[in-house]
């Protein structure tokens, strides 16, 4: 057991998928039970044995139960919900491939993920079925960056692309590599927090011979930050893999000051970069995790000045409807005009910098 425990490949297979599965590891009353069962028409559910492991059973509220375990409140119809909230679809000039910026592009490999988050941005395609890019469609997206000189920037995300075989991911990895204008690719992946063995030298191997490469994770809560997970990102960084992490703001698991801070001093520790806290989007039943902008706003402000600038992410908001994403923060510029700008420091104290003449 204890050496299949460190085997990604029996983490995956093993993932809890069902209730009754689920029922073994975590007490559910009959009602929660049922919930879960309805919750799974619309979003399935998949929970890595490590994953499970790190809730603790008697805490209904327990940060990792809440992103793992369907809850009724899915099912909850908001009337701001959007199926395709960040405007995907429109900006797909081929499928599987998002090119809204004009530099760089969302390559999307696979629909599967080794867990399900409850709070997915899109939910509307990831876990529908376990689907990777066909050879064809990779072929399509590959022609189109090669076609597009201006693409100087490879997101490879989806579901999570290191669900993928190491082989698999190579082939498309080298096939990026080959276009001379591809400056970077980047990699999206949950699998640090939620499989972490997936990181294997192999793994490591591969990646470090197509650098320069990038990968973000999404760590969003301290109880996230293991001692398994710390192994792994050490294994990214120590590849040459900077490695950097988008926590999303969700209610009643880390839309607290304090909770936030002890995550991104945490991740710091692990030599992980915070570099996105996102506002929560639009996506259909997942509306209990949204918080009030404010919230946002208000965690930046007591952090700001109280925590090094290193550990300080850059809170956005993905504008719905595909505007991309945009800086929200607190406005420490009071007033300014041609003579000088009244400015306020994170202690509330006001200081006063002179412009410079025309
Ligand atoms: S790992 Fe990412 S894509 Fe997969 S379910 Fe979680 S948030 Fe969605």
């Amino acid at each position: 057991m204890e050496n299949r425990w460190n085997d990604w490949k029996w983490q995956f297979a093993n993932r809890i998928t069902t209730a009754e599965q689920l029922k073994r590891v975590l007490p559910l009353t009959p009602q929660e039970q049922e919930d879960i069962e309805t919750c799974l028409g619309a979003f399935r559910m998949a929970i890595t044995p490590y994953y499970a492991s790190l809730i603790e059973p008697s805490n209904p509220h327990d940060p990792i139960r809440m992103q793992a375990v369907p809850s009724i409140l899915e099912t909850h119809a908001d009337a701001n919900d959007m199926a395709d909230p960040l405007g995907e679809t429109e900006d797909s000039p081929v499928p599987h491939l998002v090119h809204r910026y004009p530099d760089r592009v969302l390559l999307l490999v696979t629909l599967q993920c080794s867990m399900y988050c409850r709070h997915c941005t899109r939910r509307r395609a990831v876990g529908e079925e376990d689907r990777a890019i066909t050879p064809a469609q990779l072929q399509k997206a590959i022609s189109y960056i090669r076609a597009h000189t201006e693409i100087r920037d490879v997101l490879i995300s989806g579901g999570d692309p290191l669900t993928m075989s190491t082989a698999k991911l190579e082939t498309i990895i080298s096939s990026i590599r080959a276009i001379e204008h591809v400056e970077i690719i980047r990699i999206g992946t949950r699998v640090p927090v939620v499989m972490p063995m997936r990181i294997t030298t192999e793994l490591t191997d591969m990646l470090r011979r197509y650098h320069p490469i990038w990968i973000n994770t999404h760590f969003n809560h301290p109880n996230e930050l293991t001692p398994e997970a710390a192994r792994a990102c050490a294994a990214i960084v120590d590849a040459g893999i900077p490695l950097g992490n988008q926590t999303v703001l969700l209610r009643g698991i880390n839309d607290d000051a304090e909770t936030m801070k002890r995550l991104l001093l945490g991740l710091v520790k692990m030599r992980v970069r915070p570099y996105y806290l996102y506002q929560c989007d639009l996506s259909c039943g997942i509306g209990h995790f949204r918080t009030r902008v404010e919230t946002g706003i208000e965690i930046m402000r007591k952090l700001t000045g109280n925590i090094s600038g290193y550990a300080l992410p850059k809170y956005v908001i993905d504008a719905p409807g595909g505007g991309g994403k945009i800086p929200v923060g607190y406005d420490y510029v009071l007033s300014r005009d041609d003579k000088e700008v009244l400015l306020e420091n994170y202690r509330g104290q006001r200081y006063r910098y002179p412009q410079p003449g025309q």
